[in-house]
């Protein structure tokens, strides 16, 4: 189970109520709990989901946690005492509840909590780890590029992606494309844009896609959770609801045509670019093989990037005031 499939457990209510004072091992150095004791029996905890203060002027809290039974368990601390600066904290552990694992649900409900509707979708979530909006907005890339590119009969040859960004959404264009960097099929200049050109080998017909400005209606509610998140603000019910956003995010993304999310634009055909054998250079200042294609030429001498840039930043200072 992942953060996101346990998220969406607390909002449909999916859980197995416990709320018993426990016993934990709180580890001081990595703030977090890493054993409990429950029916006699002493779990390691293996990961931690998310954390959060149940009380906004206290310590971080409330632990969302995969203990080493694979299940999923919400333990708090809950405090005694009204001093909320204070270091030492009186209370105590409580394990508040455990989220139900696949084979407790109905598959309609195991279904719903992944969230996945066919095969294709299921290949690309299990490579990425989890569903999240900007990874169907590759698919959706894909799925209309794969249309566009067979219009005139099946593609001949390797599709070849350019993605003006890095997000989730070149993990779907690596899966369901097999355009990767390494095989250098997916070329990445990381704009921050959902920008992708693709083209094929015998390609006069390259187009670039580009995605449309979505009005999701929520940006305000997203925004402000967004902000408790990355300040480590949010207490669970927030994250349950952040969760909740993203996910009618991707059912809204799921089930729009591609051609209401992307605008089209034809592009000059890009160069096909053919894995080469590669040769390495001996870089002057460290030693280390570069490789030639971005080896840098200074003085008569061949430098990697970063002896380059040492080099560059000890240079003669120029008083440009
Ligand atoms: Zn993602
Ligand atoms: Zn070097």
């Amino acid at each position: 189970m992942n953060v996101a499939e346990a998220l969406r457990s607390i909002r449909y209510d999916l859980l197995e109520y416990i709320q018993k004072k426990v016993n934990v091992d709180f580890d001081n150095a990595l703030q977090m709990p890493v054993h409990f004791t429950y029916k006699r029996k002493r779990h390691a905890i293996r990961e931690i989901f998310a954390r959060f203060r149940t009380q906004s002027a206290r310590h971080i809290n409330g632990y969302l946690a995969r203990a080493d039974d694979n299940e999923v368990y919400f333990l708090y601390f809950h405090f005694l005492g009204s001093n909320p600066k204070s270091k030492l904290n009186a209370g105590y552990w409580v394990l508040s509840f455990r989220v139900l694992d696949d084979r407790e649900l109905m598959t309609l409900y195991r279904e719903e909590r992944k969230m996945l509707i066919n095969m294709t979708l299921k290949r690309v979530v299990d490579f990425h780890g989890h569903l999240c909006p900007e990874l169907v907005i590759g698919c959706k890339a894909c799925e209309y590029a794969q249309k566009l590119l067979s219009e005139n009969g099946k593609p001949e040859g390797r599709i070849s992606v350019i993605a003006e960004n890095s997000t989730s959404a070149l993990d779907a264009i690596q899966v369901l494309f097999g355009a990767t960097p390494g095989n250098q099929y997916l070329t990445i200049h990381d704009f921050g844009k959902h920008n992708y050109t693709f083209s094929v080998k015998n390609g006069q017909n390259d187009f670039r896609l580009s995605l449309k400005e979505l009005n999701y209606a929520d940006e305000d509610e997203y925004e402000t959770l967004e902000e408790k998140i990355i300040r480590d603000q949010a207490c669970l019910n927030d994250l349950v609801q952040f969760q909740g956003i993203l996910d009618d995010r991707v059912k809204r993304l799921l089930a729009s045509c591609p051609e209401e999310l992307f605008t089209i634009e034809n592009v000059r055909p890009m160069r096909q670019i053919t894995e080469m054998p590669t040769i390495y250079l001996s870089c002057w200042g460290c030693g280390q093989q570069v490789l030639k294609s971005k080896a840098i030429e200074f003085q008569e001498k061949i430098y990697c990037i970063p002896c380059f840039q040492g080099i560059a930043s000890r240079g003669p200072k120029q008083n440009l005031q």
